[in-house]
C-alpha cells in the first residue's frame, strides 16, 4: 500500500517536471496473473508434434505449406529447408522419431534429408515414396533449455506443375505425419485457475511488459496440485541483457513479493515450472502502468443507447486509396479538391488504419464491426451466413431504406455482405457510370425515412487508366501510351519492364490521376445531397478499404503485406449538428466506424471491438487509446500487425516465407529498417499487446463456403485476385 502510494506520488512528481505525459494520468495498478494469459507466451515441452493438426501449427515456423488430410494428416515441406521449434524444460540424451515420405513421381531421383538442431548436425536420413518411421539419436549437448530448432535441409524439391498436370507451384520435398521426441516428457501448456495460473513442471509462462521502477510480482499462494514436486523458478530478461533469476524455491510456499529489476522499460517475465506435478500459483502484478500498458485482453463491451437523431447515413468507400494521394493528407498535387474541401468542413482522422490490405476481409470488418479473424471472411470461396449481423440489417429492422451500389464485384452476393441491404447493386462500372444510378436511387426513395446508402467505387484500383485531362492537370508533359498498355504483374514477374523513375513517376501520376477521378464524382454526389436538402441531415463516412504499394517493396498493388502504403487510408466523418471541424491524430482503424455510426444515430449495440468516434467528432475528447491490429489471413499466409504510438510489429506467416517479424520505429514511416533483432523484448510487447487486443473478441463462425460464377471469377483474375 505503502509502496503504491510512494509510486503515484513520484509519478506525480514526474509529471510536474516534464509537463506533459501522452498516456493520462499515472495510475496504480494491480493485474491478476489470469487476466494477462491472453498476451502472454505459453511454452510446454513438446514430445509429440502431430502434423496437419491445429496444434502443430505453432511449432512449424518455417518452409512448411498447409495442412492436408489423408488418410492420416500430413504437411509438406516447401523449399530446401524446413524448421521446427520446440520447448524443452531439462536438456538430456533422447531419440527423434518421424514418419514421412518423400514427393514421388515418374522417374523422381532419391530423396534424403540433412537433420541439424541449433547448428548441431544430427545426420542424414533417406526417404522413400511410401510412408516410413525413421529414427535418430539426439545428444543432451546438442539441446538446450527453453527453446530448441530443429532444421530439415531436403536433397530435392520439385513442384507438381513441372512434373505432372498440375497447377501447383509449391517447392515440394517431404510429407510429415508426426514427430516425436522419445525420452521428453510432454508437459501441458500453463492455463488460468480462477485469478491465477497452473504451470505443469515442464512448462513456462512467459510475460512481455512494461517494467515502470516499482513493478514488483506479488505471489500471495503458490501451491502444488497432487503428489508431484514442483519448482517455481521466476526469471527476468530486460532488453540487451542476459536472462537472471529473480527466485526459485518449491511448492507450496505462501507468500512472496518480488520487485522486477529497474532501469529498463521493456522485458520478459518467465514462471517456470520444474521437478514433477504442476504449481497453481495465485498472484498479480502491480505497479503505475500510465506509462504503457499491461497486455490484458480487452474485452468487447456492449454501449447502451444514447440520444442521437435519426439523420441518413452515406458510407463512401473508394477502393485502394492511398490516405497520401489526398490533399488534405499531405498530398502536393491538387488531386482532390471536392475531398480537401470536404475534409475542411468534417473531421479528418490522420492516423486511420484499415483492418486488412485488400478489399473483403476490410468491407466485411466496415458492415459487421468484427475484426477479420471475428467475421472470418478471408477468401473467395466463403461467404458471411445469415448469423452474421451486419448495419444494414441493424438500420433496416430501425426503418432505413438500405441500399448498396458497389464497382467491386469482391462484394457480389456470393460475400453475403448484401445483407440487410434491399437495393443491392454490384457490378464493375466506372464512378462516372455508377453515380447517376446512385443519384437516381436517392431521387426515387420516400423522403420521408432515413436511409443507409453504401457507395463503392473502385478507380484507383489497377489498371491505372483515367482520363487524359485529368492527366493533363497534373502533369504537363505527356505520358508515352506504352505505359499504359502495360501489365504490372506480369510484365513485373517475367522482366519484361524494369521499373526506373520515368516509370515510376508515370504510374504515380497516373493512380493520382484516377484519386482525381473518384473526387470529382464524390463531389457530384455531395453537390446532390445539398440540393436535395439533405447534407445537413446525413452522416457521411468517406474512407478507403485498403492502400496501394507503389514500388516501395519492390511490387504493386495490394493484399501482399501489411505494411504502411498498404494500410494507411483516407477517414473523413461529417456529424452534422455537432460538427467542429478539426483535424484528430488519434489513430482510429476500420472497426470503428460501425459503432460511431450507431452512436451518431442514437443505437444501441452488442459488444464490439470497435470503439465510437462520437467524442472525437464533437470535439470532446479523444478516443481511448489502444493498439491497432491489422490482418492478412489466406490459405497459406498469416500476418499481423500491431501499431502502437507509431510503433509498428508485423508478424508474418507464409508458406513460401516461414515467419518472420519485423519492427518500425516512428520516425521511419516508409518501414524500411528493421529494429526486431535490436529490440526483440519490445517487439515481444508489441505482440503481447497484439495476441491481447485480439482475445477480447474471440473469432465466431460466420462464414460458410460459397461459389463464385466462373465469369465473375474472370474479372477478379483480371483484377488480380483469383487465381
Ligand atoms: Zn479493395
Amino acid at each position: 500500500m505503502r509502496s503504491a502510494l510512494l509510486l503515484r506520488r513520484l509519478a506525480l512528481l514526474a509529471l510536474a517536471v516534464s509537463g506533459c505525459q501522452p498516456s493520462g494520468p499515472p495510475r496504480s495498478e494491480t493485474v491478476a496473473l489470469a487476466d494477462l494469459l491472453a498476451g502472454a507466451e505459453l511454452l510446454a515441452a513438446t514430445a509429440k508434434i502431430d502434423f496437419g493438426t491445429a496444434a502443430a501449427r505453432p511449432h512449424l515456423v518455417r518452409g512448411w505449406s498447409w495442412d492436408e488430410s489423408g488418410e492420416e494428416p500430413f504437411v509438406w515441406s516447401v523449399g530446401p529447408e524446413s524448421a521446427i521449434r520446440f520447448h524443452v524444460s531439462r536438456p538430456h540424451a533422447l531419440e527423434l522419431r518421424f514418419r514421412c515420405f518423400a514427393f514421388h513421381f515418374e522417374g523422381a531421383p532419391a530423396q534424403s534429408v540433412d537433420l541439424a538442431l541449433n547448428g548441431h548436425a544430427l545426420g542424414r536420413v533417406e526417404v522413400g515414396q511410401g510412408p516410413a518411421e525413421h529414427a535418430v539419436p539426439v545428444p543432451a549437448a546438442a539441446l538446450r533449455a527453453g527453446a530448441n530448432e530443429l532444421s530439415l535441409s531436403y536433397g530435392r524439391t520439385t513442384a507438381p506443375e513441372r512434373v505432372a498436370a498440375s497447377a501447383d507451384r509449391r517447392a515440394l520435398g517431404v510429407a510429415f505425419h508426426w514427430l516425436r521426441f522419445v525420452g521428453l516428457d510432454g508437459a501441458a501448456f500453463p492455463e488460468a485457475a480462477g485469478d491465477g495460473l497452473r504451470v505443469p513442471a515442464g512448462s513456462e509462462v512467459g510475460f512481455y511488459l512494461p517494467a515502470p521502477d516499482g513493478l514488483h510480482l506479488e505471489l500471495r499462494a503458490v501451491e502444488r496440485e497432487g503428489t508431484g514436486s514442483p519448482v517455481l523458478e521466476v526469471a527476468w530478461q530486460a532488453e540487451g541483457e542476459p536472462p537472471r533469476t529473480l527466485a526459485a524455491f518449491a511448492a507450496p510456499r505462501p507468500r512472496a513479493e518480488i520487485p522486477i529489476p529497474p532501469g529498463n522499460p521493456f522485458g520478459r517475465l518467465a514462471l517456470r515450472a520444474t521437478g514433477t506435478g504442476a504449481l497453481r500459483i495465485d498472484g498479480s502484478l502491480a505497479g503505475d502502468t500510465a506509462g504503457a500498458p499491461l497486455p490484458v485482453a480487452d474485452h468487447a463491451e456492449p454501449r447502451p443507447p444514447r440520444e442521437g437523431k435519426r439523420l441518413n447515413v452515406l458510407l463512401y468507400l473508394v477502393d485502394t486509396l492511398r490516405a497520401d494521394a489526398l490533399g488534405c493528407y499531405g498530398q502536393p498535387l491538387p488531386a482532390t479538391r471536392r475531398l480537401d474541401a470536404f475534409a475542411a468542413d468534417a473531421v479528418l482522422f490522420e492516423s486511420a488504419l484499415a483492418q486488412s490490405s485488400w478489399t473483403l476481409p476490410s468491407t466485411a470488418t466496415v458492415l459487421t464491426g468484427l475484426r477479420p479473424a471475428g467475421h472470418g471472411l478471408h477468401t473467395l470461396d466463403q461467404g458471411l451466413t445469415p448469423d452474421a449481423l451486419t448495419l444494414a440489417e441493424v438500420l433496416r429492422e430501425q426503418g432505413y431504406q438500405t441500399a448498396a451500389f458497389s464497382s467491386n464485384l469482391l462484394l457480389g452476393r456470393e460475400s453475403g455482405l448484401d445483407q440487410g441491404f434491399e437495393h443491392y447493386a454490384v457490378g464493375t462500372d466506372p464512378a462516372d457510370v455508377l453515380t447517376p444510378r446512385v443519384l437516381d436511387w436517392l431521387a426515387a426513395r420516400d423522403p420521408d425515412r432515413p436511409f443507409l446508402l453504401y457507395v463503392h467505387t473502385i478507380d484507383p484500383h489497377w489498371p491505372y487508366l483515367p482520363p487524359a485531362d485529368l492527366v493533363a492537370r497534373l502533369r504537363p508533359e505527356p505520358i508515352d501510351p506504352a505505359l499504359l498498355s502495360i501489365d504490372l504483374r506480369d510484365d513485373l514477374r517475367t522482366g519484361r519492364i524494369t521499373v526506373d523513375d520515368e516509370l515510376l513517376g508515370a504510374l504515380e501520376t497516373l493512380y493520382l490521376a484516377e484519386a482525381s477521378f473518384a473526387d470529382h464524382w464524390f463531389g457530384v454526389l455531395l453537390d446532390e445531397l445539398r440540393r436535395l436538402g439533405i447534407y445537413d441531415e446525413t452522416v457521411i463516412v468517406f474512407f478507403s478499404d485498403h492502400g496501394e504499394e507503389l514500388h516501395e517493396r519492390g511490387g504493386f498493388g495490394h493484399g501482399l503485406h501489411l505494411h504502411a502504403e498498404a494500410l494507411r487510408i483516407p477517414l473523413i466523418i461529417r456529424w452534422p449538428g455537432a460538427q467542429r471541424p478539426r483535424r484528430e491524430p488519434a489513430p482510429v482503424e476500420h472497426l470503428d466506424v460501425l459503432p460511431t455510426v450507431l452512436d451518431l444515430i442514437g443505437l444501441a449495440h452488442g459488444p464490439l471491438p470497435g470503439r465510437s468516434l462520437r467524442a472525437a467528432l464533437a470535439g470532446s475528447g479523444a478516443p481511448r487509446e489502444r493498439p491497432l491490429v491489422a490482418e492478412l489471413l489466406k490459405v497459406d499466409v498469416a500476418d499481423r500487425a500491431v501499431q502502437w504510438r507509431g510503433f509498428k510489429l508485423i508478424e508474418a506467416f507464409s508458406v513460401e516465407r516461414g515467419a518472420r517479424r519485423q519492427l518500425f520505429r516512428p520516425e521511419d514511416v516508409g518501414e524500411l529498417e528493421d529494429m526486431a533483432r535490436a529490440r526483440p523484448l519490445f517487439a515481444g510487447y508489441l505482440g503481447a499487446l497484439g495476441r491481447a487486443a485480439l482475445a477480447g473478441s474471440p473469432p465466431a463462425v460466420l462464414v460458410a463456403p460459397a461459389e463464385r460464377d466462373e465469369s465473375v471469377l474472370e474479372e477478379l483474375r483480371a483484377l488480380g485476385y483469383a487465381r
